[in-house]
């Protein structure tokens, strides 16, 4: 087989070969700045104002209004400072980040994780810093994934969405074609989302797995839709057990994880290389290290309480409804997209459902294909039974209403 993966340990040999690799301070000799323990107990309180259930956040496990997170941030901001005050490399790096990192690692089964300012910019600077020669990309990977590729300067070949067959001809096209500028020595990268938050899909990730190994390229995941809500609190790579043949894991805080930023989990090595020249990494001031602590402990809470649970019933619920309805729900993540096809019945029907005190979007092109504007459906865990069937209730009136029932 042909080896088209990343020399990454040569590339940091060469950053000691000229003393320009740079590190990470170990836990122990990180400034002790008063750091805290995790709080815990409290409930978690329904989030929905009043006026209007929103059945439209990511944050799926309604983890942003819990008191435990709540509390992680405000000790952190007391006690560590509200700001990290300089890049991780410079002073910014304290024990809270260092501890997310660690539960981060844990949960996703690697060596090692990185916390970036924002999924966005773990994206850019990931794809950036490992300097790939070809992309492979779905075509509906997220514009941070896109603009990644832009940056990085590569060849980037698009695959039809969530095709692995697709994505296979396009490498063993671009394998045969012997004219290219070598595929020999080159670096090829596949990078997918693991779930699509517009269509609900989740990316074939075995197969997606079996075909790099076929063509030795690696397989980068992003998994902001994901992450918290699968296996013991990770995403779909821990709930197929996939740890071992995906070489980037990456996601973002600001979902399930109820805070904001990013990280990235893999290898000792990639981790290192991504400390070195990640640019966003290395140029951005750290991450506050209260959106560290609230993250830490909503990671807690995504492995130990019974808030995923709560959501999937909420998922399974709604999905039977819409389906007993006659609405064509497609997908099987918590992502509930109710596709209506035209441009006007799709925003009737978010109108609608408005006006019975029910918030969720119509996404329209650009963001999806024509044809196909839906309502897009989230439920979160602190969405109740009541609050479920009230959601049922309006799409169920307003779909009569706007002629589509
Ligand atoms: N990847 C995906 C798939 C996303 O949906 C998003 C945010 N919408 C991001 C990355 C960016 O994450 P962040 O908001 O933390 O920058």
């Amino acid at each position: 087989m042909e080896d088209r993966g990343f020399d990454l340990e040569g590339r940091l040999d060469a950053l000691v070969e000229h003393d320009l690799k740079r590190s990470l301070a170990p836990a122990d000799r990180v400034a002790e700045r008063g750091y805290f323990a995790s709080p815990s107990g409290g409930e978690l309180p329904v989030l929905d104002s009043e006026e209007a259930l929103v059945f439209a956040s990511n944050n799926y496990l309604g983890l942003t209004a819990d008191k435990r997170v709540q509390d992680a941030a405000r000790q952190a901001g007391a006690t560590v400072g509200t700001g990290a005050g300089a890049s991780r490399l410079v002073t910014g790096d304290t024990l809270v980040h260092q501890d997310l990192e660690r539960l981060l690692a844990e949960t996703k089964g690697t060596d090692r994780a990185l916390a970036f300012s924002s999924g966005y910019a773990a994206n850019v600077g990931t794809i950036t810093a490992l300097e790939p020669d070809v992309i492979f990309s779905d075509e509906r990977n997220h514009a941070s994934i896109v603009d990644g590729c832009r940056l990085s300067g590569a060849e980037t070949v698009v695959y039809d969405h969530c095709d692995a067959a697709s994505l296979r001809a396009e490498m063993a096209d671009r394998a045969d074609r012997a004219d290219g500028p070598g595929a020999d020595g080159e670096s090829w990268l596949i990078v997918t989302d693991t779930v699509f938050s517009m269509d609900g899909t989740v990316a074939p990730l075995e197969s997606i797995c079996d075909v790099a190994e076929e063509f030795g390229a690696w397989v980068m995941v992003d998994e902001a839709h994901a992450t918290g809500l699968y296996a013991d609190g990770g995403g779909i790579v821990q709930a197929e057990g996939l740890e071992d043949r995906v070489h980037v894991q990456l996601g973002t805080l600001s979902k399930a994880l109820a805070s904001q930023g990013g990280y990235v989990a893999g290898s000792d090595a990639l981790v290192e290389l991504l400390v070195n020249e990640a640019r966003p990494f290395v140029f951005s001031t750290g991450l506050t290290p209260m959106a560290a602590a609230a993250a830490s402990e909503a990671l807690h809470l995504a492995r130990h309480s019974d808030a995923r649970e709560r959501l999937w019933e909420n998922v399974a619920h709604l999905r039977d409804g819409f389906e007993s309805m006659g609405f064509e729900v497609p997908g099987e993540s918590q992502i509930l997209p109710i596709v209506v096809g035209d441009r006007e019945d799709a925003l009737a029907l978010e109108a609608g459902i408005r006006d019975r005190n029910v918030i969720a979007p119509a996404i329209r092109p650009p963001t999806v294909p024509e044809g196909t504007c839906r309502i897009r459906v989230a439920p979160t865990a602190a969405h109740d039974r009541n609050d479920v069937v009230a959601c049922l209730e309006a799409f169920q009136a307003a779909g009569t209403e706007v002629g589509l029932l």
